[in-house]
């Protein structure tokens, strides 16, 4: 007999989870809180017609697991691979540009150390050093550092404070909105690693419209049309657990839903609302998922009058509100509009701003004019005169969750000690950190562990 599964939570998680068990015969319900799918990667249309998004997605060479999904779905050819190159914007309008040779790993990297125009041969030698560790035991060298910041662990390697200021503190922004003094050590050599690992890991792509037309929509629609069910609008209020195993889903309206298999694919924070207090016990699998938290973010869009980079890239910036950024007027050629009209030669900005937190208060002008300041320092000649022609700004109070050290322990398995609950998302455990390779894998994972449990 066919066996059912009700997924909780539309983001990529949960639609991922949905291609895969509606794929493994299983039949399949998947409730959404919000009107619109994709969660973090969500995105719609204003009352202008222009797209907002959650934030800017970049498409690390690295997630092949998502490439693998988007081709399935046949969407794979609607990310544009960028150079291979990450450029740094600096206040006073400098920049230097870490770029990679066609090589082997790690003479890919050569270029990079040797000639990034802003740090010293010193700096890059010191950090090389520190980069041994890394190199003799690989993936297994970062889980053992997890119990640092990475602050720590530089100022254990000695590596100048200037390579910290500049070159990690935008990178730990960006993967997780967190300062170097905040995130674990893991996660940045984490990435590291894979960088180093893997030459095509670094290379940036983006999608060249909004993640709706060309990720998420169409992976809604291919699980629609193998007959999953979806309900948009109705969110779950809390899992119903009794003798030993989850009876159902109570929703907000009061209806109650059943299943055979129960996965939850929602953020951390709803996740600890919807479990029962009754499997939440201090120092157990479930009791354990409140001590993972939420990073604040906001992201911002501004058009302006006329172009200001003709940066077609990723670029990342040390200096002000706006450690990672693009101009999406170059990187993404459906955003070439303003009001439905051509924005063509123009910039249109995202920004992901961060630390938020301090942020969170503040009105949408006041965090406007700080980004604006922000890019205009970083561009004094280009951006001399510019005018904006309009901004938008999304706060997202609890966003991916917080690597802080001593963190990764909690970081929950798919399968959980009941035996029809099972768990995905980017804070669960898997390969990646809370990114969108990590909610396909975390979804890869929980659906396998969903056919094993049915007999599979
Ligand atoms: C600003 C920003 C920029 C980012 N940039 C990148 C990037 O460049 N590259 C990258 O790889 N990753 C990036 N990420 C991270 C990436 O978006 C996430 O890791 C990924 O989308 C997480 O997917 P998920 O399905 O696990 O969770 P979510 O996307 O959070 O999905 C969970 C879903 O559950 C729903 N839900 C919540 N409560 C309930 C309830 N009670 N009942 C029913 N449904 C509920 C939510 O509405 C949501 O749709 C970024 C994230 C943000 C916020």
């Amino acid at each position: 007999m066919q066996k059912s599964v009700l997924i909780l939570g539309g983001g990529l998680a949960g639609l991922t989870a949905a291609k895969r068990l509606t794929d493994r015969g299983f039949a399949v319900k998947l409730i959404e809180k919000r009107p619109i799918y994709g969660g973090k990667v969500s995105s719609w249309k204003d009352e202008e017609g222009d797209w907002i998004e959650s934030g800017t997605h970049c498409f690390f060479g690295a997630y092949d697991v998502l490439y693998d999904l988007m081709r399935e779905i046949g969407v794979y050819d609607a990310v544009l691979w960028k150079d291979h190159k990450l450029t740094y914007t600096l206040a006073g309008g400098s920049s230097f540009t870490f770029n990679t040779w066609d090589l082997p790993s790690p003479l890919h990297l050569v270029p990079a150390i040797v000639k990034n125009g802003y740090f010293r041969f010193g700096e890059m030698f010191s950090f090389s050093k520190s980069l041994i560790p890394l190199a003799l035991k690989k993936d297994r060298y970062p889980p053992t550092q997890d119990h640092l910041t990475f602050t720590e662990w530089a100022k254990q390697h000695r590596f100048g404070d200037r390579l910290l200021e500049k070159m990690f503190r935008p990178m730990a922004l960006a993967l997780k909105f967190i300062p170097p003094e905040e995130i674990s050590a893991k996660i940045i050599l984490d990435v590291t690693e894979v960088f180093y690992r893997i030459p095509g890991a670094s290379c940036m792509g983006f999608l060249k419209g909004a993640p709706q037309e060309h990720l998420i929509g169409p992976l809604l629609e291919y699980s629609k049309a193998k007959g999953a069910e979806f309900l948009p609008g109705t969110a779950a209020e809390q899992l119903l657990y009794e003798g030993g195993e989850i009876r159902g889903v109570r929703m907000t309206n009061g209806e109650v839903l059943a299943a055979d298999y129960y996965l939850c694919a929602l953020p951390i924070h709803n996740l600890n609302k919807v479990l029962p207090d009754s499997l939440k016990k201090e120092g157990s699998f479930f009791g354990d998922l409140e001590k993972l938290k939420g990073v604040p973010v906001i992201s911002v869009q501004i058009w302006y009058d006329r172009q200001i980079t003709s940066e077609n890239n990723v670029l990342f910036s040390p200096d002000g509100v706006i450690p990672v950024y693009a101009d999406l007027a170059s990187t993404t050629p459906d955003y070439r509009t303003l009001r439905g009209k051509p924005h063509e030669g123009k910039s249109r900005f995202e920004f992901c701003v961060a630390p938020a937190g301090e942020l969170m208060a503040l009105s949408k002008e006041e965090i406007i004019e700080r980004v604006d300041r922000s890019i205009r320092s970083c561009f004094p000649q280009t951006s001399k005169g510019a005018e904006i022609l309009k901004s938008t700004l999304v706060k997202i109070p609890r966003s991916v969750y917080a690597p802080l050290p001593n963190m990764e322990q909690y970081r929950p398995t798919q399968k959980t000690p009941v035996s029809n609950l099972f768990l995905a998302g980017g804070f669960t455990r898997q390969l990646y950190y809370d990114s969108m390779g990590g909610a396909v894998m975390s979804a890869n994972l929980a659906s396998e562990e969903i056919v094993r449990a049915a007999g599979g």
